[in-house]
C-alpha cells in the first residue's frame, strides 16, 4: 500500500479534528527522524497508523485486543489499547510488516523500557505536533530538536504530573520507562540540568 493509500484509509476512519492531529504527528515525526537519524519513511508510517483505532467503540477495542492477544496489563487502562490494535492489524490493513513501525504505534501511548529510536520519535511527535496546546509544549518542542531522550523524559514527567493532578491512574510500565530514561540522562551528565 502506498503512503497516499494509507493516508486515505486513516482519513476515512477518523474525525476531521483527529485526522488533523495525525497529519501533524506525521510531519513532526518526519522532521524529528531527519534530525536524529531515524528512518523518515518509517517514522511517517508509524505516525499515520498510530491512532487508526482511536475512535473505535470501547467494546470493539476490547474484543480486538483479546482476539490479538494483547498483554493483560494493557487492559487496565483502556486508553492504551488503540496503539496495540493499530500494530496488530497493520499487516492486513496497511501491508506494514516492519516490527519497528508496528512497535512505534503499539507503544505510542505508554512508552516502554528500551524504546527504539523510531518509537521515541513517534512518541514525541504525538506529544508535540503543532496542534498540541499545553503549558510545557513549547519547551518540549525546543528540547526535542536538540536531545530526544531528554525531551522524552520530560514528556513522560509532564504526562505523569498531568495524570496525578487529575487523580488518574499511572501505568506502571510508563514509570519504568521514565525511570530508565532519567537514569541514563543523569548518567551521561557531568553538570546539573538547567532546564527546569
Ligand atoms: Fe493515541
Ligand atoms: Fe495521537
Amino acid at each position: 500500500m502506498t503512503e497516499e493509500q494509507i493516508r486515505e484509509k486513516v482519513k476515512a476512519e477518523l474525525s476531521p479534528k483527529r485526522f488533523r492531529h495525525v497529519q501533524g504527528v506525521v510531519e513532526t515525526a518526519d522532521k524529528l527522524a531527519r534530525i536524529h537519524g531515524a528512518n523518515p519513511e518509517q517514522a511517517r508510517l508509524g505516525a499515520w497508523i498510530h491512532d487508526f483505532a482511536r475512535e473505535w467503540p470501547q467494546e470493539k477495542l476490547l474484543n480486538m485486543a483479546k482476539d490479538n492477544h494483547v498483554d493483560a496489563i494493557y487492559f487496565e487502562i483502556s486508553e492504551l489499547l488503540h496503539g496495540h490494535i493499530a500494530a496488530a492489524i497493520a499487516p492486513q490493513e496497511f501491508g506494514i510488516q516492519a516490527e519497528d513501525v508496528r512497535n512505534a504505534a503499539r507503544y505510542h501511548t505508554s512508552g516502554r523500557v528500551g524504546m527504539s529510536l523510531l518509537e521515541k520519535v513517534v512518541y514525541l511527535a504525538d506529544a508535540i505536533e503543532p496542534g498540541r496546546k499545553y503549558p510545557a509544549v513549547e519547551e518540549l518542542r525546543r528540547v526535542a530538536e536538540e536531545d530526544l531522550d531528554l525531551a522524552l523524559a520530560m514528556s513522560f514527567d509532564q504526562t505523569i504530573e498531568y495524570l496525578i493532578r487529575r487523580r488518574q491512574p499511572i501505568f506502571p510500565l510508563t514509570v519504568l520507562a521514565r525511570n530508565e530514561l532519567w537514569k541514563s540522562i543523569w548518567g551521561r551528565r557531568t553538570g546539573p540540568l538547567n532546564l527546569f
